[in-house]
This record gives C-alpha cells, structure tokens and sequence, in this order.
C-alpha cells in the first residue's frame, strides 16, 4: 500500500482535527506539521524531515520519544493490567508511585489523589482546600489567590486562578473572581535591586492581602521559582520561604502547581525543594509520565487528610475522575523515577545545562536579546523590538532549521528532554541562533 503523502495528512487533519490552543485559520499560512514517529529527542514527519523536540511537547517528555525502558515497562503493564477503577479497587502501580512520591517529600506530603491532566489536579487542590476548610469549621474561607500573570490551566475553576488575557478574558463572564497579587518575576527589579529585594517586594503585597482579608481566603496558589506559561518569569526562591510563612501565620493553604515546573525541569526534584518548604498541596502532572500517559496528582499533608477522615460520607472528597490512577500512566510514571535513580538525573542535568549555557552565550550577548536567563533545564530570552507575528514566524523558520520551538510572545525558551547528546546541545544553540537572526531581520 502507498504511504498517504504529508499534505495529504495536513487536509485531512485540518478537515476533521480542532487543534489545542489555536486560531485554526492561521493554518492557510503556517505549516502544520505531521508526526510519523519520534525517537530520542527527535520527531521524524512523513517526509523524513526530523525535529529536535526542544520543548518536550508541550514541557511532557523528560527522557526521550520512544524510551526503551519505559516503552518496556508498559508493554509488560499492558498484559498484566490496562485499567481498573480506583474506588473500592487499588492496584501495585498506583500503591508503588504513592509511596516512592511520598518518600521524595520525605513524607510530608504522604497522601496522593489522582486525576488524569493538570487543570484536575488544579481544580481538586482548589477543592480540597476550601472543603477541608469547611470541614473544619471554616466555610467562609471560599477565597483564592493567584500572581500576576499566573497560569493553572484551562478548565472553568483553574482558569479563575490564571493571569493570562489572551486564556481567561473571554471567559470572564463564567469564572469565580479570584485575588490577583504581584508576581515576583525578577525582570522587575528596579535599578539596584535584586532578585531577593523584588521577591520581597512581592510578599508584601502578600502581607497586605492576608492581613486585610485571610478569613476569607483558603488558598494561594502559585507556580515556584517559574512561571511557565506567561513567558519563563523566574524568581528567587525566597518569595516562597517568605509567603510559605505568611501561610502559616495568617492560616491560609500553600498550593504549588509543580505541574510544569516538577520532575527535575528546576534542578531539584521538586522546585519548591530549592526553597526548603513544602506546600499544603503539591500538583505533579506533564513529566511525571515521562510524557507518555495524561497522569496528574495532587499531594498533601497528613493534617489535611485528616479533616475528610469521619463516618459522614459528605465530609469525605467526592471527587473522581474515570482514569483516576490508570495503572499504564502509574506505572509509566515509576518508570519514569527508576530513570532519574538510575541514571543520576538531576546530577547529569547540571552538566548538560552548563553546555547548553554555554552554548547559549552568542544569543545570551545578542544586542536584540534582553533578560537572558535560565534554571535548571530551562532557559529563555526576550526579544527587544520583536517584529510582529515573532512567534509564529519563529515557529515556522524553526521547522525549517530541525528544530521545534514555540516561543511565547517575543518570549524564546526551551526547556528539551533530559537525554541531548553533546552534538545535540550545539545543534540547538546554533540553530536557535540562526533562527532568532532569521526572524530578527524579517
Ligand atoms: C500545563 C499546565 C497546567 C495544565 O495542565 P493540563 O494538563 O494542560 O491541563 C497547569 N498548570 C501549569 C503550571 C501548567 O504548566
């Protein structure tokens, strides 16, 4: 049988495929691109052309397409047990994953509740929160508080705790209020201040929020050390030592949405690690699965747990979603943490990330790039006077250089799988400078 050609894929797709995120009439002009298969840090499409996945697909992919040991692990999963409910039903892979997650957090964020994607984990957090508050006499704490420019995701209730115009404003109308405080992104520092002195600044507005009205508030929720979505706004980790203590003093629960920023994309396990807090409620999803199966889960402490604890099945968390710990997802997962044991993770990433920096450095001194910044396995730029349309200009001459790159606004970054080789991590510095000049002269 003849292979269906590559533009033969492109109309049937955009006949019939609504694509995530999109304005679909930009595809007259911008390439949609059909993925044939993926191995290592590269998808191949139809007509042998390949793509350095330098974003992970969508920040999921942590070790590779096609990871042998995890495409092992699943094939054994897949004949022993595809799926089986979670309620009245428990199974090794989801039992396994608790515990060596629990463990990681030295086992003060002991419990996990499953959900498939990240906007669940976000929506049963902000649940749980206000439930538990409720169960512990607290019912008027029905308040959260999201940053400037924060993004939890795109369901109804996560996106009344996300900052973004271009996501939230025509939903306005559906969406609960929620406090928006400062963010404590550190391209804000004011000459002759630094990080810690913005990240101060940030609590303050904090402060002034939690003393004027915590009885209302049973909830922050913020993305730690960077905030993903909005254009790789990184900040001190002092802002969350300094808010984790406003939590305590003023009661009011610590959510980190950990779900782009978990699973070593910081340098630590856990970003919130790097600050030597742990929250009231840890959201993981994305690379938790090593990008292979929607899995998320919400973390928290045994206090919390304790307040649904009761013979009243209404103060128990009702929640469920029809995956809820899928056993494929789970064991994909512990698959997934037998890689960052094995093979030293997060030490072997700071020796990449070091190459990568350096690499970096034509772009880094580039006199059309500003705030070039990086932490952990993810970098990002700005471009000064980017032209119009930058974004998606740079998606289509990244395409045309093997790479795949999305950036956001003027904003570039790349946050790639943790398994570049040596060859790769030049190939990407150099074409992403190549393609940043490219677009630069128009
Ligand atoms: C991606 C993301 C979400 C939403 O996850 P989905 O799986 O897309 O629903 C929530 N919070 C953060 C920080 C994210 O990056």
């Amino acid at each position: 049988m003849e292979l269906n050609k590559q533009s033969d894929w492109v109309a049937r797709s955009l006949r019939s495929v609504w694509h995530p995120c999109t304005q679909m009439q930009h595809h007259e002009t911008i390439p949609l691109i059909p993925v044939s298969r993926g191995k290592g840090a590269w998808l191949y499409d139809h007509e042998g052309r390949r793509y350095l996945d330098a974003i992970s697909s969508w920040w999921v992919n942590l070790f590779g397409h096609a990871n042998p040991r995890i495409n092992a692990a699943l094939k054994d999963q897949l004949d022993t047990l595809e799926h089986a409910m979670l309620a009245g039903f428990t199974h090794e892979p989801v039992i396994e994953l608790s515990e060596k997650l629990s463990a990681l957090t030295g086992h003060v964020l002991g419990h996990s509740f499953y959900a498939s994607d990240g906007a669940s984990a976000v929506e049963i957090a902000l649940k749980m929160s206000f439930h538990s508050w409720r169960n512990n006499g607290h019912a008027d704490k029905q308040e959260f508080v999201c940053l400037k420019g924060s993004y939890h995701g795109e369901t109804i209730g996560a996106l009344a705790v996300t900052d973004v115009a271009l996501f939230k404003d025509a939903y306005g109308p559906l969406l609960r209020a929620s406090q928006t405080v400062m963010s404590p992104d550190a391209r804000q520092a004011a000459d002759g201040e630094t990080a810690q002195d913005v990240a101060r600044r940030a609590a303050a507005d904090v402060e002034r929020l939690f003393t004027e009205r915590a009885d209302k508030i049973a909830a922050i929720i913020i993305e730690p050390l960077v905030q993903c979505a909005t254009g790789m706004a990184m900040h001190d980790p002092l802002y969350l030592q300094l808010v984790r203590a406003l939590c305590d003093k003023h009661n009011v629960h610590l959510i980190l949405d950990e779900i782009a920023v978990g699973c070593g994309r910081t340098g630590t396990f856990f970003a919130c690690e790097q600050a030597a807090v742990w929250p009231d409620f840890l959201c993981l999803s994305k690379g938790i699965s090593g990008g292979y199966l929607p899995l998320s889960l919400v973390m928290t402490r045994d206090k919390i747990y304790q307040a649904f604890y009761s013979n009243d099945v209404t103060r128990g968390f009702l929640h469920s979603h029809s995956y809820t710990g899928n056993p494929l997802a789970c064991r994909a997962a512990l698959a997934t943490l037998h890689i960052f044991e094995e093979d030293d993770v997060l030490n072997t990433n700071k020796i990449k990330a070091a190459r990568l920096t350096a690499a970096l450095q034509p772009l880094a001194q580039h006199e059309q790039v500003r705030n070039f910044r990086q932490r952990g396995m993810i970098w990002a730029f700005d471009a000064i006077d980017a032209p119009a349309d930058f974004s998606r200009r740079f998606f289509a001459s990244a395409t045309e250089h093997e790479l795949l790159m999305r950036p956001i606004g003027s904003t570039v970054y790349m946050m790639p799988p943790y398994i570049l080789s040596d060859e790769e991590i030049d190939g990407l510095a150099a074409n992403t400078l190549a393609v940043f000049n490219q677009v630069m002269a128009g």
